[in-house]
């Protein structure tokens, strides 16, 4: 499929200072050719790379450089998808609680749409857009009400999130869009959760969509362009293996099973399958300690370099680079069961418990793969902790910083 993945390079990682987040920058772009490839005969396909993913500069400004879009949830992330490049009328823009302020600098960049979330966002956005002599183009969030197969706290489609606007409701709110003098009623956005696997799931959404499109236009109501958010999720257990996510399978689900109307326009929201398997936090071994039932090994990487563990119970596969490095050069492996810990004080830092891996010394390098999506970008300074700093395997990423 490619070139083998899981090679380090491990001579130049001994000159940096531990933990730090290591980026593929060959596997993002290949995974961003890969990603244009497939939509390349649809032209009315258009894919946003979801900033809340992954916000490092030399991140955004190498999906910038390949033409996608900006899906942005905050007014820092507008700033950041326009500072790397992505032009302003790429830029979508949600999230439920918008404040005055960023909607002020959405309109003032002249974003290409607001995702609406509530009637008193619409209203304020409205009221916003008059005083600034703007034309705001907005689509409303629809919660499609469906229950996509992933951890209840990525759930976000559902009636009882917090998300969107039930379609029991969305008639009325596109009829008093489109009565606002400062908006321009433009289409309707979905999301139904991350990290996706059942493609069931999207299939579901594809005909909630139709159905509701066929009841708009029942009623007589336009319905514009549509969105369908983010969500592919990729192989955690195995990122040498599957390096990358089924786009062509993803993209088809969507091709087959959604009927677009005549000039209607598809955009996507991609995050995490774009980013996540570029990345691994590198982190050294401090101790290896022999507990009463098991074996310790705690390194100096923590719940606030990679929080998805501590958060989500997450899984991230675990390879000790130096022990490959080792057995290049003829010594055997060696396999052991560890719990492999940080130094934070939370009985949660812990990235996975009972897991066979090679037998770990102090001062051995492990590499927490999968990790380019929700991992740097969630990073904390708890504990007093450095944020982690960021290499790239290409070297001339990362050299503007
Ligand atoms: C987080 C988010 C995405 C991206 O989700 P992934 O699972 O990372 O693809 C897309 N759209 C919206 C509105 C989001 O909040």
């Amino acid at each position: 499929m490619m070139k083998t993945k899981g090679f380090f390079p491990i001579d130049r990682f001994a000159q940096i200072r531990t933990p730090f987040y290591y980026y593929d920058t060959e596997l993002l772009e290949e995974t961003l050719k890969t990603v244009k490839a497939e939509i390349a005969d649809h032209p009315d396909f258009h894919v946003h790379y979801a900033v809340k993913a992954n916000f490092n500069p030399e991140i955004l400004k190498i999906i910038a450089r390949a033409g996608l879009g900006a899906d942005c949830v905050s007014g820092g992330e507008v700033e950041a998808a326009l500072q790397a490049g992505f032009p302003a009328n790429s830029i979508v823009f949600a999230g439920v609680g918008k404040s005055d302020e960023e909607i002020q600098l959405g309109l003032d960049a002249d974003i290409f749409r607001f995702n609406v979330e509530s009637l008193p966002e619409l209203e304020v956005i409205n009221e916003l857009a008059g005083a600034s002599g703007k034309i705001a183009r907005i689509s409303l969030r629809v919660n499609p009400d469906i229950e996509a197969h992933t951890h209840a706290n990525i759930m976000t489609g559902l009636a009882e999130n917090k998300f969107g606007i039930n379609h029991e409701q969305l008639p009325d709110m596109i009829r008093k869009a489109l009565s606002m003098s400062h908006i321009r009623f433009n289409g309707l956005h979905f999301h139904i959760g991350s990290q996706i696997l059942d493609m069931e799931d999207f299939i579901a959404l594809c005909n909630r969509i139709d159905w509701i499109l066929d009841k708009l236009e029942a009623m007589g109501l336009p319905i514009g362009d549509l969105n369908v958010g983010g969500g592919l999720g990729i192989d955690y257990e195995h990122p040498n293996r599957f390096p990358m996510a089924d786009f062509g399978k993803y993209f088809n689900i969507f091709k087959t099973h959604l009927c677009l109307r005549p000039g209607q326009q598809l955009h996507f929201e991609l995050g995490r399958s774009l980013v996540a398997q570029c990345g691994s936090l590198i982190a050294k071994v401090l101790y290896v300690k022999q507990g009463m039932y098991k074996d310790f090994v705690i390194i100096d990487g923590s719940m606030t370099e990679l929080v998805r563990p501590a958060m989500y119970g997450s899984f991230h596969k675990i390879e000790n680079i130096s022990a490959q490095a080792r057995e290049a050069h003829g010594i055997p492996y060696v396999e052991h069961e560890y719990d492999v810990v940080g130094p934070v004080c939370e009985s949660s830092d812990v990235f996975v418990k009972g897991f066979k891996m090679q037998e770990s010394h102090r001062g051995d390098l492990l590499a927490l793969r999968s990790a380019g999506a929700y991992g740097e970008s969630m990073a904390s300074g708890y504990n007093c902790r450095h944020l982690p700093r960021a290499i790239f395997s290409c070297d001339n990423a990362g050299s503007g910083k």
